[in-house]
């Protein structure tokens, strides 16, 4: 069979429809993965920096032994009594907040904001929920409601502006001025459900607002954002799907906060691939969730599940990839920023643990966001021998979230490339 790429390409415009996402200009053929890396079909080796589902490293041995073992005794669904299940439960839940004592398991990040979104709506009897303008949640009718919200416009959404320094809502202002000017934001959302007699169930915000573009934090934002939303009868979620499991260099960013969410959700890394989501959440809150409706994902939380997830929370722990991921991510940012004084199209580079942004500009000046030379700065990349992505209100954020396996020697190797590419760019 044809397995070049263009047969390949052809194949699968057939089989999955064209348009059907896919990375780089030239597309990835991948065939094998181990740790921070990835084989392509020609032997090519290829330094993960995008993918934080393999939180614990491709193919990690532990957790495929932990499934395989699970999957070769029985694999069947959470409907039987199962001590490991439970154990994985109490494990995950006893990583959060003591407020946080029950967990409700989905199969998808999506998913698990569904739930959460029912849950705040079953608890307050309350319908609107604030979101930022440039957020992604997930894809059903419900949870996909948040995707890029219009700031007013849909009957039980109201978007905000996300708390960000580089481009700021108002001019002049320092960070607590900003702070108070994005407090106005949640304030007068608020207030236009309550104009419409449309009852707060809530606030969903990604912590450190990744699919926005990961700013650079407003300390004190969340924490008081919260305590409006719960004086107005709302409960605060926030979506840990991309910012939990050791990503910022703690367990939850949330931690970093200075907040307690009422619920919490999780999903990508949670079985380093096997699909796995779980909404976390005050013991009470649960319990009237579960009282409300016979709620059941038939995938959800299976005995392999438990197996797999609890192998993920074994490895990161063991190896301790917590603080792993602060130091790595500490250095790689530094060494970014150095190279970044001399190159006039990175506007900004801000992270936090082993997840950075770099800002790709026109002009610094002006900070215009140039998505296409972010794009061709990750095609080069690629072709230097380094994955990353781009992401952000603009599509100009350079997207760098290795798996948290992630060594200083790879930092040190893919500042090497990153010099590379950006030589290219100078040059083309
Ligand atoms: N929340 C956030 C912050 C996400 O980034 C994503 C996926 N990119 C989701 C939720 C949805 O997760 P899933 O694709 O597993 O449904």
């Amino acid at each position: 069979m044809d397995m070049t790429p263009q047969a390949l390409l052809a194949r699968r415009d057939q089989a999955m429809g064209a348009g059907t996402p896919l990375f780089y200009n030239e597309p990835l053929h991948l065939v094998r993965g181990e740790g921070v890396w990835l084989h392509d079909a020609d032997g090519r080796r290829y330094l993960d920096l995008y993918n934080n589902i393999p939180v614990v490293g491709h193919a990690n041995p532990r957790v495929v032994a932990a499934l395989a073992g699970q999957a070769a005794r029985h694999w069947t669904h959470s409907r039987y009594l199962d001590a490991r299940i439970l154990d994985y439960a109490q494990r995950l839940v006893d990583l959060h907040d003591p407020s946080i004592g029950s967990v409700v398991f989905t199969c998808t990040g999506t998913e698990a904001n569904e739930v959460a979104m029912q849950m705040a709506r079953i608890v307050t009897g309350g319908r609107g929920f604030v979101c930022t303008t440039a957020a992604y949640h997930g894809h059903s009718a419900l949870v996909g409601s948040l995707t890029r919200a219009p700031r007013r416009g849909r009957p039980d959404v109201h978007a905000i502006a996300y708390p960000q320094r580089y481009r700021p809502l108002a001019d002049g202002l320092d960070a607590a001025g900003l702070v108070r000017a994005h407090l106005d934001e949640v304030r007068a959302a608020i207030a236009d459900f309550d104009a419409a007699g449309v009852p707060l169930a809530g606030m969903l915000v990604c912590p450190i607002f990744a699919n926005e573009g990961l700013p650079e934090p407003l300390p004190g934002f969340l924490p008081q954002a919260a305590r409006l939303v719960r004086e107005a009868g709302g409960l605060l979620i926030v979506d840990e799907v991309q910012s939990g499991f050791c990503r910022t260099g703690r367990w939850w960013a949330y931690q970093g906060e200075g907040v307690v969410p009422d619920i919490v959700t999780t999903g990508k890394p949670m079985g380093n691939g096997m699909p796995m989501g779980a909404c976390a959440a005050r013991p009470d809150l649960v319990a009237r969730f579960r009282a409300a409706g016979r709620y059941f994902n038939t995938f959800a939380g299976s005995p392999v599940h438990a197996a797999a997830g609890l192998a993920v929370l074994d490895e990161i722990e063991d190896r301790g990839l917590a603080a792993k991921a602060a130091a790595h991510g500490a250095w790689l940012l530094e060494a970014l920023r150095e190279i970044a004084i001399n190159v006039p199209a990175i506007g900004d580079v801000r992270g936090r643990g082993l997840f950075i942004a770099i800002e790709w500009v026109h002009d610094r000046t002006t900070r215009a966001p140039d998505r296409e030379g972010a794009v061709a700065m990750v095609n080069r990349l690629r072709d230097a021998g380094a994955l990353i992505g781009h992401a952000g209100e603009h599509g100009n954020v350079l997207k760098i979230r290795p798996p948290l396996v992630f060594e200083r020697e790879h930092a040190e190797y893919f500042v090497a490339l990153f010099k590379q590419a950006l030589e290219r760019t100078a040059t083309a």
